[in-house]
């Protein structure tokens, strides 16, 4: 895969997601990820995508002010 940016060549790598959603902080370690060796863009598959919006999700319900979930527990 080419990165959309520079076109530069994209790499499996795994990344921390880190969102605000106004009342709490969520943070996902472990996220696997394509980055760009040349300008550090990263991008997700459209799974992933899926996955980090139901953690999301999840953890906004837990009501906590920061919520720091690993993302491979999160979707086994
Ligand atoms: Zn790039």
């Amino acid at each position: 895969m080419k990165c959309f940016k520079c076109k530069g060549d994209m790499r499996q790598d795994y990344t921390t997601f880190v969102t605000d959603t106004g009342d709490s902080c969520i943070v996902v370690r472990h996220v696997p990820c394509l980055q760009c060796d040349t300008c550090g863009e990263i991008a997700y598959s459209g799974e992933v995508t899926e996955n980090l919006e139901k953690i999301v999700k999840a953890a906004k319900q837990a009501l906590t002010e920061v919520a720091v979930v690993k993302y491979p527990d999160a979707v086994a």
